[in-house]
């Protein structure tokens, strides 16, 4: 287990110092569990926590990479909302599609916009061969062009 673990935090380190300042000195847990979703960013009573689940063990490095980077995402809003914002934010998260979908489409733009947009890209791919393009937030035309305006990470 703990090369995993060890594995993830190496990725949260290196993303965080790349590209997230706002995450830069604030501890981050990463933890693993067994769960239907992949990936989850949660502000818990001890800081911030991503949730990786095991099936994520066999996905190629490149993806493990996707889903943290995408999670430090949800983390900026987190650190900027404060825990108990955060925390009542969830259930609306939850219970309301539309507010999921805004949120969604936020943290995407700012992966984006942090130079993570083949990233994107890849999932949009992934999601046209599934056929589940419409659950995602961003359109490929959208993505795209804010690729143009903000450039790629190499
Ligand atoms: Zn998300």
């Amino acid at each position: 287990m703990d090369n995993y673990i060890q594995q993830y935090e190496k990725f949260v380190k290196e993303i965080v110092a790349k590209s997230y300042p706002e995450l830069e000195g604030r501890k981050i847990i990463v933890i693993e569990k067994e769960a239907k979703y992949r990936a989850k960013a949660s502000y818990t009573l001890n800081g911030l926590q991503i949730t990786m689940t095991y099936k994520l063990r066999k996905f190629p490095r490149k993806v493990k990479k996707r889903i943290i980077t995408h999670e430090l995402s949800h983390m900026v809003d987190f650190v900027k909302d404060g825990w108990l914002k955060t925390n009542l934010g969830f259930y609306r998260y939850l219970l309301f599609p539309n507010v999921r979908h805004d949120c969604e489409r936020r943290v995407n733009i700012r992966e984006i916009e942090r130079g993570y947009g083949n990233y994107i890209l890849d999932v949009i791919k992934e999601n046209k061969k599934r056929k589940l393009q419409h659950l995602y937030p961003l359109t490929e035309k959208e993505v795209k062009r804010l690729i143009k305006k903000h450039g790629v990470r190499r």
